[in-house]
């Protein structure tokens, strides 16, 4: 799992230089879980199995045949391993700075990709799953002709992970903006139903399933730990949504739910911020949510927005990425900033050329820290 940045003699150590074959193959991994979870209905699982399923597996037992492990016989103690054999876990040794070494990247209660899974699929070359989110909202932004008409479909796409028949119906529909983003969404997957209905997290508003598929909502003393959301971090105050008529539900594309949906909270958040604090913003084209603040005077100032769990790999990410301005704010959730190790995580990843113009922040305190930014450059001229 090597990024073209980590071979700067810049870079500080992230612990990848230790990396080995086990690192590489948890990406691997990560890229054939994400694209199985898209394709199948686990269908794919049955004999011959998909060209990249067979090459991982294959690439498993050799692997295991290196460090003197038994190997996993098919794909379904493959997709196993992938629920039980974390990141640290000895086959993988993937190095902790990197990514927590608790993460799976098949969820335990859920089966699903995690959102780990997900982020170490779009690390490295081609950028991955994010990148395909990043992809077709650039086709969407060119199909939309004006900005304005893209600013509304992108936000309906954020705003309807899931659309139901009767969203349809329903106020605020626009024809003209579902006729533009409606090849962006899928009829339901059949993994994702439970005994032939759908469940919706009542906080995130993605897909959720029940520890056990044969009882679509678990007792409320069990909503704690028997239900996954893709969201994976919510609160489970409230039980999730039971949505019937699932063939009148269409979802949108995964990389777009955990991309672009999920961070949305968060982005308007920071922007409701900004706007309260009279700061001006104009989206910048791009990566998936950035914002060009106005009146910085010669610098030029960027937000982007993500809500992602490996802080190390955020920083990679942007490490690699074309689109940093003079000066960026990267707007994470709080709950994740304010986690322990998070922001040292992320710090430590960043060659230290980034580090002064990289600073990550939360929605509440991106007003203050621009302020800040502001007085340091006015003591440096
Ligand atoms: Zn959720």
């Amino acid at each position: 799992m090597r990024a073209g940045a980590a071979r700067r003699a810049d870079r500080p150590d992230t612990g990848e230089e230790s990396e080995g074959a086990g690192s590489e193959l948890f990406r691997e991994l990560a890229r054939m879980v994400a694209a199985l979870a898209e394709v199948r209905g686990l269908r794919s699982f049955a004999l011959p199995y998909p060209g990249l399923a067979q090459r991982a597996l294959d690439r498993t037992v050799m692997h295991c045949l290196d460090v003197g492990e038994a190997p996993p016989r098919s794909l379904p103690e493959l997709w196993e391993w992938c629920r039980t054999k974390p990141a640290g876990d000895p086959l993988f040794a993937v190095p902790a700075p990197l990514v927590t070494p608790g993460a799976t990247l098949v969820h335990p209660v859920g089966r699903m990709p995690t959102r780990s899974c997900l982020e170490v699929a779009s690390h490295g070359p081609g950028g991955g799953v994010a990148a395909h989110a990043g992809a077709l909202l650039s086709d969407l932004e060119a199909r939309c002709g004006t900005g304005e008409r893209y600013r509304q479909c992108r936000s309906f796409l954020a705003r309807h992970p899931v659309v139901h028949r009767q969203n349809r119906f329903g106020p605020g529909w626009s024809k003209a903006v579902w006729s533009r983003v409606k090849d962006l969404y899928g009829p339901l997957p059949e993994s994702l139903l439970v005994d032939g209905d759908f469940l919706r997290c009542s906080s995130c508003g993605l897909p959720a399933l029940p520890r056990d598929r044969a009882v679509p909502v678990p007792a409320p003393s069990a909503i704690d730990t028997d239900i996954w959301c893709e969201g994976e971090e919510c609160p489970r105050d409230d039980p999730p949504e039971l949505i019937r008529e699932p063939d009148q539900t269409w979802i949108l594309r995964r990389s777009l739910r955990t991309f672009l949906a999920l961070p949305y909270r968060t982005e308007e958040a920071a922007l409701d911020a900004l706007d309260r604090a009279g700061i001006d913003h104009e989206p910048v084209s791009g990566p998936l949510s950035a914002f060009r603040l106005r009146g910085t005077g010669a610098a030029i100032v960027d937000i982007q927005v993500y809500d992602r769990l490996q802080p190390s790999l955020l920083a990679a990410h942007l490490t690699d990425s074309a689109s940093l301005a003079d000066r960026t704010f990267v707007v994470v959730p709080d709950a994740l900033a304010g986690r322990r190790g998070y922001r040292g995580a992320f710090t430590d990843a960043l060659p230290a050329l980034l580090r002064d113009r990289l600073t990550l922040t939360t929605p509440v305190d991106l007003v203050p820290d621009l302020g800040r930014g502001r007085g340091e450059e006015k003591d440096d001229a």
